[in-house]
């Protein structure tokens, strides 16, 4: 019988739940976010109907946070400090363990999907890359060296600081921690606060996609001056506007003012600037992704 993988992508809104080895044999299903217990019961139980413990051989689970993703701290695998009710401080990879009793990996949701991009999606061979979603949040994972960067919590690319001209923007910014960060002037909230509809109903044409782009290109270029990565995948609701990639890649090169020297940037930015090969499965994908590494692991340390 062949091996499975189990991902598990944990939204704010709804849980979704993966089996299979990749994007060709996955058997799906999705439940809305109510209780710890109840959510993480019913993924528990999507893998026992559909699974057994002979073929499955790791869960991955990405999630919202914010999180504690360090094997060996005492919190491993829990949602820390979410204002989210009833989901702070809940053993997540702890509990989906025990009840399953195979190995869990556990990262963030976008470091997730990060991940997955490099395994199936647009940055497929790259091992030095950014994942940005921009939807109700941005959040970014990225890869440095192979590895998903961690650090001291884990990165949180939505909330840095990006000038904001009040003058030709007034809006104060949607952030409940900090108004007009990254995040506050460009996530959907963002659009619907400044002005007065949701992203989706802007017209392609309305003025504001320019300032969405630049926002967003101001992000970007920080994350090109600090990390320096090789590819810059960027999904999310917000980024489904068809003419949004194409504005950001031109505030991104005007920004830079040819100051980063890379064919990469300079010649080809279409190809550096990219939209997920993934689309919205790449959060799930991801975290199946990170259960076969975790199998792969746990068969290079226990061989027999
Ligand atoms: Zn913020």
């Amino acid at each position: 019988m062949s091996v499975q993988y189990g991902g598990i992508e944990a939204g704010g809104t709804k849980f979704v739940c993966a089996l299979g080895t990749g994007p060709s044999d996955l058997q799906m299903a999705q439940f809305p976010t109510t209780t710890p217990g109840d959510t993480i019961g019913q993924a528990i139980d999507f893998f026992k109907r559909r699974s057994s413990r002979d073929r499955l051989a790791a869960v991955g689970i990405g999630t919202f946070g914010p999180v504690d993703p360090h094997p060996g701290s005492a919190r491993f695998g829990y949602i820390t400090t979410t204002p989210k009710p009833g989901w702070a401080q809940t053993d997540f990879a702890g509990v989906v363990q025990r009840a399953l009793g195979v190995p869990v990996a556990f990262d963030t949701d976008v470091n997730a999907a990060a991940f997955g991009e490099q395994r199936w999606g647009s940055a497929q061979g790259i091992d030095h890359f950014i994942y940005l979603t921009i939807g109700t949040g941005i959040g970014g994972g990225a890869l440095v060296g192979g590895e998903l960067v961690h650090g001291l919590v884990h990165p949180e690319m939505g909330h840095i600081r990006i000038p904001h001209d009040w003058k030709a923007d007034p809006y104060a910014g949607a952030c409940p921690y900090h108004g007009d960060c990254f995040e506050g002037l460009a996530a959907g909230p963002a659009l619907q606060g400044r002005w007065g509809q949701r992203g989706e109903t802007l017209p392609a044409d309305h003025p504001a996609w320019d300032l969405e782009a630049y926002y967003l290109a101001l992000g970007v270029a920080n994350f090109v001056c600090t990390l320096s990565p090789k590819r810059i995948v960027m999904g999310g609701g917000v980024m489904r506007q068809p003419r949004l990639l194409s504005l950001v890649r031109e505030q991104v090169l005007q920004l830079l003012n040819n100051y980063v020297r890379a064919p990469e940037i300079l010649e080809r930015i279409e190809e550096y600037i990219v939209a997920p090969g993934l689309g919205p499965q790449a959060g799930v994908l991801g975290a199946l992704a990170l259960a076969e590494r975790a199998a792969e692991q746990k068969r290079a340390t226990h061989p027999w």
